[in-house]
């Protein structure tokens, strides 16, 4: 099959995946790979979800291409194909820069221990007995301690290791300081296993490879076809409703946030009221506001680095990093190499924790200033790196909380899905409204590109259990 328009597919399916995602994506293609048939119904006009890029004035902008731990590539290579593993490099050159510290690393376990042991001057028993905790720590662990406690357990008062520490998971997925250790720990070990890796060829040449196998797969596609409805009927699902077409499938598996699938598409109607209880306790994460800048063709950037982790903040804190003035954010530096294949391309996007409510309810007017000032905060702050950007750049943009919410349908426009208690509320779905399966960013685990794709698998594993059942 292939990608055919939204009145052209069939009337039945053995699946039905809502949303391309990657964690869509990867179920779609799992199943499809089991031998079912399988129908993908994205909203958006590509594939991808979050993991999106746009293009103007001859520039690619990558949206979530920052950054994923080295599991990629053993992901990639068993669930996708060996051409998409093979693309996965190395960014070597990740930078810290705030009040507290600066520094440069490859972001890999020895790197970081001797920083810990030699620039911070924390015993290498410690440092190593941290480590090994974090390495241990699994799901099935006590989940009472915070990453607060962790951290004051083993470097109490020292707020710059906890800023080293912290500060880029913050970024990747929002945590804070008083969520269960558990969430840090696995994220931070994932990524302390061998450092952080990028897609060459950027986020268009990796979803256009998956779209390719999943057409290789025979997964039926349409864009433009946003599912309203999931159908019921016997209180099991039958099918979905896109527009006043409907069709039915044996299973669906939302890829649309767990908000939007228990409120939206099935209908709390549906659900036992001691599910809806613990979907009540349900938190979205925070979204996420970014700026790109577009650096004029025949012009060259100095290699400061891939990665900049920088903030003007006295101290760590997840709340500063929220604000809309927040004084921390990261800029990823794409340089040619990131996309060989095309004509030499620079950009740089600045990317920071956003809160929904912030920027919901301004006027049009007071929603462009704040874009504006945002663009302007951003631009001094990567003159500090790049002195002279400004006479460079030749395209700038902001994207917003409304920006995500908007092309995805994310509740408060979420970047990472749920907060923790999100994760057993998604594993329990089918167990209480048989035939319905979630699958995406949730509980921060499940969150990221490896977290999505990995999730996808798990789903894409449930669901043919159910089918065959
Ligand atoms: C700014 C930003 C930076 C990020 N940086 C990184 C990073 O560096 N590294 C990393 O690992 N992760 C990063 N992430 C997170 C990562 O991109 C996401 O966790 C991951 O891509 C989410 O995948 P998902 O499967 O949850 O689906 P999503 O990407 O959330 O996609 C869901 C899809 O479902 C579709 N959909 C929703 N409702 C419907 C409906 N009713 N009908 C049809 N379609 C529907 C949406 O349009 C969307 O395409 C970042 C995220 C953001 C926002």
């Amino acid at each position: 099959m292939s990608f055919v328009k939204i009145e052209e597919v069939d009337q039945s399916y053995d699946v039905i995946v809502v949303g391309s995602g990657l964690g869509g994506l990867t179920c779609a293609n799992r199943l499809a790979k089991a031998g079912h048939s399988v129908l993908l119904l994205e909203h958006h006009f590509k594939l991808g979800g979050l993991a999106t890029w746009f293009k103007r004035k001859g520039h690619i902008f990558d949206v979530s291409l920052h950054g994923f731990p080295y599991g990629m590539v053993k992901t990639c290579k068993k669930y996708w194909n060996k051409a998409i593993k093979e693309s996965i490099v190395q960014l070597k050159n990740i930078v810290f820069d705030n009040p507290q510290f600066s520094l440069t690393t490859t972001f890999e376990k020895n790197d970081f221990i001797n920083i810990l042991v030699n620039k911070f001057g924390i015993s290498q028993n410690v440092v190593e007995d941290f480590f090994d905790t974090v390495n241990k720590m699994n799901f099935y662990d006590d989940q009472s301690m915070t990453t607060r406690e962790l951290f004051e357990k083993f470097f109490p008062g020292r707020t710059d290791v906890h800023r080293l520490l912290m500060e880029p998971i913050t970024y990747a997925n929002g945590s804070t300081l008083d969520e269960p250790a558990i969430t840090y720990g696995i994220v931070f070990s994932n990524f302390m296993n061998k450092g952080v890796f990028t897609f060459v060829g950027g986020t268009d040449r990796l979803i256009g490879m998956m779209g390719d196998e999943l057409v290789a797969n025979g997964v039926t596609i349409a864009l433009k076809a946003k599912v309203d409805q999931v159908l019921i009927e016997d209180s099991k699902v039958c099918g979905v409703r896109v527009g006043d077409k409907e069709i039915s499938a044996k299973s669906v598996v939302s890829n649309s946030g767990i908000t939007n699938t228990i409120d939206n598409l099935a209908g709390r109607e549906n659900f036992p009221s001691d599910f809806l209880d613990q979907f009540s306790k349900v938190k979205v994460n925070n979204s996420s506001a970014q700026v790109y800048f577009g650096i004029k063709k025949g012009e060259t950037i100095e290699d400061v680095g891939d990665l900049l982790f920088t903030s003007t903040s006295d101290e760590f804190s997840s709340e500063e990093m929220l604000d809309m003035e927040s004084k921390s954010r990261t800029f990823s530096l794409y340089y040619p190499k990131t996309r060989p294949q095309q004509d030499p391309d620079y950009t740089v996007v600045a990317s920071m924790n956003a809160s929904y409510e912030n920027w919901a309810d301004l006027d049009d007017e007071q929603y462009k200033q704040a874009k504006e000032e945002m663009i302007e905060r951003s631009y001094n702050d990567l003159e500090r790196y790049l002195p002279g950007i400004r006479n460079k750049v030749d395209w700038v943009e902001a994207a917003t909380p409304r920006t995500f919410n908007r092309y995805t349908l994310h509740t408060k426009g979420t970047s990472f899905g749920t907060k923790f208690e999100g994760l057993d509320v998604s594993r329990s779905i089918f167990k209480v409204l048989p035939g319905l399966f979630h699958v995406g960013s949730v509980g921060i685990i499940m969150s990221g590109w490896l977290g999505a794709i990995n999730y996808g698998v798990i789903v894409a594993n449930d669901v043919d259990g159910y089918i065959r059942s």
